[in-house]
């Protein structure tokens, strides 16, 4: 039996338990010094006792736990957590009959129901991220609700709750018949080599399925691309199959060079017909203006925060100056694909960035498209940082 924990909520903090708001805040306990084991399930209580709602202990950087249930009768048992995951599968039919995608996300968080705990699905693989101690403690409903819930090849994980919150480093297999990686999976037809036994990243990042689609089919044909934090290159792929005329990938982790030509490879794309740089992007804008090259085509999409040997960036501090070098190297009516999965900022402020670097560079544009996440990665209403990717597509005018 998981232990039940009585939680006082501070009174500035009631109505919006009352109202839906899903992610407990150490602040907003009164008596904090009953959380204990984390995987206890809480019940928020108001000053006269009142029940509020119900959740679980698991600290993640965010928070220390997420609601469950605003329903006193509500039980957090195996049942509850296979109609939470059934739910999840039913809304993602239209992906499970795509002839053409099968690499998506079937549980989101929050957005599902369950804070802490995501579920993607690569090609028959399910992959479970656990964002702490406490929902981990839940593995064995989760891994059964799987299992009643259709036919997979294998189940791996990701623990990502180390003491600084991060990923653990080790073996991720979980259940079934071990793979043998990469495992290629589909997405609009084109294939990404995907690793889920290598470390937290698996190659590819669900996130942007979209956008990816829409450089394939908007924005590649018959441009020079250059593609920044680049990563496995999978946006150059999309825009190679796009029918560019050329991308160039620049990442400074030296994985990212055969991680890339790998991908190229899958496609059946000849990767020494593309440009694969393994730098920092700082030094690259430098030598593209030394060289004064110019692209028709740039996609930004930087870590939230990153520190290399020579510098920090932030995404919060710096976008706008890594906009404006990518002004500078942007034609006359290119394209610049400007995106960030920062949740500590929206998408006003975003787009406001972006206004600033182009007003800085004395230069206009047009937004030609916004994004946020697809589908798939359900949000919740009443948790708008879970909505954290903002794709904001412009055209240099
Ligand atoms: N755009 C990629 C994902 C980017 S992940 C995609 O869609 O798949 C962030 C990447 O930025 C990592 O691969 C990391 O190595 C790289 N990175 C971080 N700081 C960098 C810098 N200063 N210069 C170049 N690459 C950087």
């Amino acid at each position: 039996m998981t232990k039940i924990i009585n939680v006082t909520v501070d009174p500035k903090y009631v109505t919006k338990y009352k109202k839906g708001y899903p992610l407990i805040h150490q602040e907003a306990l009164a008596n904090e010094e009953a959380l204990q084991a984390e995987g206890s399930i809480l019940h928020l209580l108001d000053k006269q006792g009142r029940f509020i709602a119900k959740g679980y202990y698991g600290k993640q950087n965010k928070g220390i736990g997420w609601i469950l249930a605003n329903n006193r009768e509500e039980k957090i048992d195996f049942t509850f957590f296979k109609e939470k995951i059934e739910t999840a599968m039913g809304k993602r039919k239209s992906f499970y009959k795509d002839e053409l995608t099968n690499a998506f996300r079937i549980f989101n968080g929050e957005g599902d129901g369950i804070g802490g705990l995501t579920i993607d699905y690569f090609a028959g693989y399910y992959l479970i991220n656990w964002y702490s101690e406490g929902i981990y403690t839940f593995k064995d409903l989760v891994i059964r609700a799987l299992d009643e819930s259709g036919n997979y090849k294998a189940i791996y994980e990701k623990k990502r709750f180390d003491t600084k919150g991060q990923y653990m480093d080790e073996d991720d297999f979980v259940k079934g018949e071990r793979g043998e990686f990469p495992v290629i999976v589909q997405e609009n037809g084109m294939n990404y080599a995907v690793y889920l036994n290598d470390g937290a990243m698996v190659g590819i990042f669900l996130d942007q399925r979209n956008v990816r689609k829409a450089i394939r089919d908007k924005y590649a044909k018959d441009k020079h691309v250059l593609n920044t934090f680049s990563y496995t290159g999978a946006f150059s792929v999309a825009a190679a199959a796009g029918g560019s005329l050329k991308t160039t990938s620049v990442d400074l982790a030296k994985r990212s060079k055969s991680k890339t030509i790998e991908q190229f490879s899958v496609n059946g794309i000849d990767y020494e017909q593309q440009d694969i740089k393994v730098m920092d992007v700082f030094d690259y804008f430098k030598y593209a203006n030394r060289k004064q090259l110019k692209f028709d085509l740039v996609i930004l999409d930087p870590p939230s925060f990153a520190r290399s040997k020579k510098r920090t960036f932030s995404a919060a501090k710096d976008y706008p100056k890594l906009m404006m070098d990518a002004i500078t190297i942007t034609e006359k009516n290119g394209v610049i694909v400007a995106s960030t999965n920062n949740a500590t900022f929206g998408m006003k402020k975003f787009k406001g960035f972006i206004d600033q670097a182009f007003k800085e560079m004395q230069s206009n544009y047009k937004v030609l498209e916004e994004r946020t996440l697809p589908y798939d990665f359900q949000t919740s209403r009443y948790f708008p940082q879970g909505n954290y990717l903002k794709v904001v597509i412009v055209e240099k005018l």
